[in-house]
């Protein structure tokens, strides 16, 4: 979701003639995008806002902005601890900067659309989020959910390939959630049909979906429409009921459970990650062995695992103790790792022989690198440009992280 606000806020600042530069000493203006989803991604941007000073210090003139989900409702702790920042921008509030830089703000909003996309890009269609998981800081950050007008949507979708983008992922906290807060009761699988109708566009992803919103009319979409990824990320968080219960998750084990099988049923090569929290307050060693439990059973194709950080203003910050020490939460960080790494290595192992469509999305070295419809990463050889296009390439060998394929 930064990357994509960040994107945005560089479309306008060029639009309205300032050019990018590739290091923060040439820069007149200098924005710093920040996380703070944990503390290891707020402590990044404490860093990088330590070492701004010298460079603001180096050039008074220079204009230094922090944006993102680091500013919250109140700035005077923020403007107190870093006063040589000029200025301090919500998530998605691009105004106060334009205002400062004296830049025509309606022109400028007007022009949110990156004017160089990559090959793979993102595209917010759904802001904020209504659910109040207990450890979660987004909702206070980003604020109520909002869906964007599909037409909306679909005319940025249109600029962006016409731009050059090919493949695009919808982004939203609760992606699956689009649609239920506008009056004319869309629904994300609807969103999907209208931007997968784009000329040009080669694939359309979703990411990330809340359990509770995921319907068989979304599903069947996602198989039905031939643009469409068959991929989709489905956060669990925790396979143990108690800890779902204290995240307040709304849905238990049994229905996350269902839910998958429902989901391999009506897409039997769906390809499935899922987030996971290790550590929560009060979580046991048996609480932690159901969600290994979990991830043995369903073999997702890729986990995120993310060790319990508390988060101020949470409910599980006011209400509960981070009582997993920090070496328990690494130990079982590893063992889930391990687990998937073996899953992962297994499923991309059984895929060697086989030929698979790659969208080739860029180049490394000598290497170029593409992914599959499930998200998987494959590095070719090959000494044209298919850059954009769909090859087809037959997989060599494979590793936990990757495949490698050779044209066919
Ligand atoms: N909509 C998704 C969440 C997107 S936020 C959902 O269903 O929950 C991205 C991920 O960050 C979450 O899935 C969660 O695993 C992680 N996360 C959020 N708050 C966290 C915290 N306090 N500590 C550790 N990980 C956290």
């Amino acid at each position: 979701m930064n990357t994509a606000d960040s994107e945005r806020l560089a479309s306008a600042l060029e639009y309205s003639g300032l050019t990018s530069v590739d290091t923060h000493d040439k820069a007149d203006v200098i924005v710093l995008n920040s996380c703070v989803v944990r503390q290891s991604a707020e402590d990044k941007v404490v860093g990088t806002l330590g070492m701004m000073k010298a460079i603001k210090r180096s050039n008074p003139d220079r204009v230094l902005a922090l944006m993102g989900c680091m500013v919250g409702p109140k700035t005077d702790e923020l403007k107190a601890r870093f006063p040589y920042v000029d200025v301090f921008m919500k998530p998605q509030e691009y105004a106060p900067l334009l205002d400062l830089l004296s830049l025509d703000t309606e022109g400028c909003l007007a022009n949110l659309t990156p004017i160089r996309p990559d090959i793979s890009g993102y595209v917010p269609v759904i802001h904020g989020c209504d659910l109040m998981c207990t450890f979660c800081i987004i909702p206070f950050r980003r604020g109520r959910q909002v869906s964007r007008p599909m037409s909306d949507i679909v005319r940025e979708v249109e600029l962006l390939v016409q731009r050059g983008m090919r493949e695009v992922t919808l982004l939203g906290q609760t992606v699956d959630a689009y649609g239920h807060d506008l009056v004319d009761e869309t629904d994300l699988a609807d969103l999907l049909y209208e931007v997968s109708k784009t000329d040009k566009l080669v694939r359309l992803g979703f990411l990330t979906s809340h359990p509770i919103f995921m319907t068989e009319r979304i599903i069947q979409a996602v198989r039905d429409i031939d643009k469409v990824a068959e991929r989709i990320n489905l956060p669990v968080q925790s396979g143990d009921d108690n800890v779902l219960h204290n995240m307040r998750r709304r849905y238990d084990l049994v229905q996350y459970r269902n839910l998958v099988e429902k989901i391999k049923s009506i897409i039997p090569d769906v390809s499935l990650s899922t987030d996971i929290i290790v550590g929560f307050p009060g979580e046991s060693n048996e609480e932690f062995e159901n969600t290994l439990k979990l991830v043995e059973d369903v073999q997702f194709d890729k986990i995120h695992i993310l060790k319990y950080s508390e988060r101020p203003g949470t409910l599980a910050a006011r209400k509960m103790v981070d009582d997993v020490s920090k070496e328990e939460k690494q130990y079982r960080f590893k063992v889930l790792e391990e687990t998937q790494k073996q899953i992962s290595y297994k499923k991309n192992m059984s895929l060697v022989g086989k030929t698979l469509d790659v969208l080739v999305n860029g180049q490394k070295g000598e290497k170029w690198e593409g992914r599959t419809k499930s998200d998987k990463l494959v590095v070719f050889d090959c000494n044209k440009d298919f850059l954009g296009e769909i090859v087809n390439l037959r997989i060599e060998s494979a590793s936990a992280w990757s495949l490698k394929g050779a044209l066919v």
